[in-house]
């Protein structure tokens, strides 16, 4: 099965990716974090994809597709995946198009600005593994500590609301016509994501099939 997970930044995209993932024996794959790696390992494509991700803006089109690509052509890819954070524009959408391998569904994880704004400001990730919490809706056993990982928690520099503004604006002028897109391709599925993590999940798994 292949899945492309849409929505805003701080949707849920990737909560509910890991819990597909998980269920479905497929690998998850974000864009974000490829990058954030990257940037840890201090590599030129981190360096590069950091002045963007630092301003809530998007990377360039050219750093993104081609890893996609090599990645999504892996073996452990055969049998499907879950994409988070990819498609992001018109002209991504249209590389994974090229790429001849049919897209089952387009998730999009609806959730209103106002939302977003307040989910972020909770948003709290390891800085050893990459997991995501919430300080109120997905808290870790210890505060403060992965339960994966032992690791400490931050709030990521674009986390922060000056930036999360940007990255809505950038959100709801770049990636949103992809809605239209994936409509026409028939491949649209909406759900709410307003609602609790489980409660989202169980609906997706009513779209996938148990
Ligand atoms: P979120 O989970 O909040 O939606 P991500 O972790 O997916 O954010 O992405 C963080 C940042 O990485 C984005 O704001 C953007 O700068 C960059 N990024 C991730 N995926 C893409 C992509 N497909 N195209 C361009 N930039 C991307
Ligand atoms: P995205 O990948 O779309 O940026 P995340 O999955 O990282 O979004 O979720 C953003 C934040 O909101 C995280 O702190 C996460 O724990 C929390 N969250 C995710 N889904 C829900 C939900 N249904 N209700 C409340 N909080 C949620
Ligand atoms: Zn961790």
């Amino acid at each position: 099965m292949k899945i492309i997970m849409l929505g805003a930044p701080g949707a849920g995209k990737g909560t509910q990716a890991k819990k597909i993932a998980a269920k479905y024996e497929i690998p998850h794959i974000s864009t974000g974090d490829i990058f954030r790696a990257n940037i840890k390992e201090g590599t030129e494509l981190g360096k590069k994809a950091k002045t963007y991700m630092d301003q809530g803006l998007l990377v360039p089109d050219e750093l993104v597709v081609d890893l996609v690509v090599d990645r999504v052509n892996q073996e452990d890819c055969k049998n499907g995946y879950v994409l988070d954070g990819f498609p992001r524009t018109i002209p991504q959408a249209e590389a994974l198009a090229e790429l001849g391998q049919k897209m089952d569904y387009a998730i999009d994880v609806d959730v209103p600005d106002e939302n977003i704004i307040h989910r972020m400001g909770g948003r709290r990730a390891c800085v050893g593994c990459g997991a995501t919490y919430h300080l109120e809706y997905a808290p870790t056993k210890v505060e403060g500590i992965c339960d994966a990982c032992g690791k400490e928690l931050i709030l990521r520099d674009d986390d922060k609301p000056e930036t999360v503004k940007k990255r809505l604006n950038v959100y709801h002028e770049q990636t949103q016509p992809l809605i239209d897109y994936y409509t026409n391709a028939g491949i649209l599925k909406t759900v709410d994501g307003t609602v609790d993590i489980d409660v989202v999940f169980q609906n997706i798994v009513e779209i996938l099939g148990a």
